[in-house]
């Protein structure tokens, strides 16, 4: 099987290092997605790509079923090197690892990278965000057009490097002369939309092209975030001719989980799902924008405040929640925006949990520092729940004793 594969990494317009790493050595290619501070970042998504690139270098035997074990030596080598430094510890990556074999592409992947297919001019996500918007969409919380907007969707619950040991989804899917398969960083889906990037795969017949195009588009609305795309042109199938041809020439692009969590009894068939996201991705007509949504809430309160409108600020402020940290380090639940305008705390502490910022894994820690929001007290309570969830899940230093026992 044949491939024609182009790649572009940009800082973007924000940020001032470049803390995602790719690799495009066909039939080897990845996104990691760096976080954990500037140097941090750079160096976990670096050792994820070095990982990957030694394990699949120089004839060492590429076999699918090997992919979420490269993933886990690359989670365990970051993990070494954070413990080995405290100025590193708590970082992480994201990776969403592709091997191109057997007229197939062969996915491994932890976190909110993401790899799509596109073929017959419809785009459909092949992965799963890692999310904390994910999970709530998962768990009927919120539904995936709420979870677009969400000013957090950008949390992630699964990282490489945060903990000694990592789940991997995997998955597998036939591929055909045509196809196009896009790995990109959040960087592009936080600033523009499915449509655009279908738009843009639909048009732009050469790859680079196309790369690029995606990159640039990301940057015009915005460039808020590190954006990386890797798109890997199907070129030729003849080698993909088998046994399971037929599957591979049917319609609707099939979508194999090998490896998985327990799929929700009301989730959709495997072999819809593909089909089933791609609905939610054309329905999601707006790109979501969290930082311009920020400084907008920001600006409103001030606008209302000089105004004379203190009751209408007053009314934004009592409808807005969010989790942050108090004087003490621990996390707590607050009404009101975590921003200070004009020098005026505009926030009430509603709740004191029983958390230590301290007991977080070092990318959630500074979500919660820098406040996260949410429309409801419900809705920081949930969100409460699942940090400390994360907290227990990556056993991270916990200070209570008992703190994942039955005790009563
Ligand atoms: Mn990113």
């Amino acid at each position: 099987m044949n491939a024609s594969v182009a790649a572009r990494s940009d800082v973007g317009r924000v940020r001032e290092g470049n803390e995602d790493s790719y690799v495009a050595k066909e039939p080897v290619f990845a996104v990691a997605d760096g976080m954990g501070g500037h140097i941090a970042g750079d160096i976990a998504s670096q050792t994820a790509v070095e990982t990957i690139e030694r394990e699949t270098g120089n004839g060492a035997a590429l076999d699918p079923q090997r992919l979420a074990g490269i993933v886990q030596s690359a989670n365990a080598a970051i993990w070494e090197r954070a413990q080995g430094d405290p100025a590193l510890r708590g970082m992480g990556t994201t990776c969403t690892l592709a091997l191109l074999a057997d007229g197939k592409i062969h996915l491994a992947h932890v976190g909110d990278s993401r790899a799509y297919l596109f073929r017959d001019g419809e785009l459909s996500q092949v992965t799963e965000d890692h999310t904390l918007v994910g999970r709530m969409v998962r768990e009927g919380r919120l539904t995936p057009e709420e979870a677009e907007r969400h000013p957090q969707r950008s949390i992630i619950t699964r990282a490489l490097g945060v903990d000694e040991h990592v789940d991997v989804d995997t998955f597998t899917l036939p591929v055909r002369e045509g196809d196009r398969i896009l790995l990109c960083s959040d960087g592009l889906t936080s600033m523009i939309g499915g449509e655009e990037i279908r738009e843009v795969l639909a048009n732009e017949s050469a790859p680079q092209t196309a790369a690029d195009r995606l990159v640039d588009l990301a940057n015009s609305a915005g460039g808020e975030d590190n954006i990386t795309v890797v798109l890997v042109d199907i070129t030729s199938d003849q080698a993909a001719r088998g046994p399971e041809e037929a599957r591979a020439t049917a319609p609707a692009p099939p979508r194999v989980r090998v490896d998985t969590q327990p799929t929700p009894p009301d989730a959709p068939p495997a072999a819809m799902t593909g089909v089933h996201r791609l609905g939610e991705l054309s329905a999601a007509s707006k790109p979501p924008r969290r930082r311009p949504r920020k400084a907008l809430v920001a600006l409103l309160v001030l606008a209302l405040l000089i105004g004379g409108g203190y009751l209408a600020a007053r009314w934004a402020l009592d409808n807005s929640w969010y989790v942050g940290v108090d004087d003490e380090g621990t996390v707590a639940i607050y009404q009101g925006i975590p921003e200070e305008v004009l020098g005026m705390s505009l926030r009430e502490e509603q709740r004191v949990t029983s958390l230590e910022v301290g007991d977080l894994p070092g990318f959630l820690r500074e979500d919660v520092e820098t406040g996260i929001k949410v429309g409801s007290l419900a809705e920081a309570e949930s969100t409460v729940e699942d940090l400390r969830s994360r907290a227990r899940d990556l056993e991270f230093e916990p200070k209570r004793d008992g703190a994942g026992g039955g005790g009563g």
